[in-house]
């Protein structure tokens, strides 16, 4: 506490902090993250990505899910579910308490979530040759053949995936809605904001905004918590009709990893090894656009939605949590389009705080870079 260096660390976030107009929130999805970054300084998570929370020990229970053959099997698997994701929001709302909480709701690539197609069907050959069946197994395969996608990132992912499967984004919003309710119950402050992902059509989020909201009605009644609605906009398309969708959200979240993936039509996955140096080479850009923003492509989706969103819905509240949210050029980059706040890794949240500050005052008009 009494290194002059972290002193003078300290006195010169301090002093960013009283210059920046954006807040600086951070991507979380566990406690021990959440209070990471609150002693990094962070706002509140910008990014809960609730994917996480269904690997380890939940896989069984997400087979379970896409196993069930009726409602009745579906909902023992959600029913068994949620009670998980309660506690998982409500430590974080813990954590977090009095800031605002971004939750994500589920948005797995499906051939994360899924188990390997690869490994199931040695396991069922194997069993075969030695004369065993194990029907669980074999279903198993059978259903993750049936969902097997040659392009999972375009594919049956985010709202698509609570669209097809119901109950589950049901299951999610029930459990932030009580974990919310419990935490304001013991005298705390949550600020839940429920966030759709990979929304293209403002449909799609007015179907799950129609379900969010009776499920909150019932849950947290008038106990004066509040949840908010909105949406990531990290698909062109939601980018280019940004007014419309501005009438079913309450905010908006620039997904700048997706946003740049299917600008440019580059995959997240594979670019880099790729061709990205060629690209380097020839000088197309000096540094990778999934590290720093793109502002004359990716920047401008993002500058269209913000004035059409705004327009549409005075006062919407406009952040960012894809990889750019941390990254020093492009937080200049979101403070000159007018965002509210940046959210990035724990880690980064110093330097964001820093940049925030810098590109406040760099705008004033003296030039301090
Ligand atoms: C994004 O796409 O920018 C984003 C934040 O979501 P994810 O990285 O989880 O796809
Ligand atoms: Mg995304």
């Amino acid at each position: 506490a009494n290194d002059p260096l972290v002193a003078a660390v300290h006195r010169i976030l301090t002093h960013a902090d009283g210059k920046r107009r954006l807040n600086v929130r951070t991507n979380a999805d566990t406690g021990v993250d959440a209070a990471r970054a609150r002693r990094f300084g962070a706002q509140g998570i910008g990014l809960c990505r609730t994917e996480h929370m269904f690997l380890g020990d939940r896989r069984e229970l997400v087979e379970r899910l896409i196993l069930a053959r009726n409602e009745t099997e579906r909902n023992e698997a959600l029913s068994a579910l949620q009670p998980l994701q309660r506690a998982d929001f409500l430590q974080i709302f813990r954590e977090m308490n009095g800031l605002p909480v971004t939750i994500r709701l589920i948005d797995p690539p499906l051939h994360e979530f899924l188990p390997s197609l690869e490994e199931l069907a040695v396991k069922v050959a194997v069993q075969h040759e030695h004369g065993q069946r194990v029907e669980h197994d074999e279903q198993l395969l059978a259903a993750v053949r049936r969902m097997h996608e040659q392009n999972p990132m375009l594919g049956l992912r985010g709202v698509r995936l609570g669209l097809v499967i119901p109950g589950l984004f049901a299951m999610q919003v029930r459990a932030i809605a009580e974990a919310a309710a419990a935490l304001a119950s013991e005298g705390g402050n949550p600020r839940p904001e429920i966030m759709v992902p990979l929304v293209g059509a403002v449909q799609e989020l007015e179907t799950v905004r129609a379900e969010a909201e009776r499920i909150i009605a019932e849950v947290v009644g008038s106990s004066g918590v509040e949840i908010l609605i909105g949406t990531m906009i990290e698909v062109p398309r939601a980018a280019l009709t940004a007014g419309q969708i501005a009438e079913a959200a309450e905010f908006f979240s620039f997904g700048t990893n997706d946003l740049t993936q299917m600008a440019w039509g580059f995959s997240r996955d594979d670019v880099e090894g790729a061709f990205f140096w060629r690209y380097l080479e020839l000088g197309i850009f000096g540094i990778s656009p999934f590290e720093s923003i793109d502002a004359d492509g990716v920047g401008r989706l993002v500058r269209i939605a913000a004035e059409e969103g705004r327009a549409a819905r005075p006062g919407l509240k406009l952040g960012v949590c894809g990889e750019h949210g941390g990254d020093p050029d492009s937080v200049h980059f979101f403070h000159e389009v007018g965002l509210d706040y940046v959210s990035c890794s724990p880690f980064r949240v110093p330097i964001a705080r820093l940049e925030a500050g810098r590109a406040a005052v760099t705008s004033e008009g003296s030039d301090h870079r």
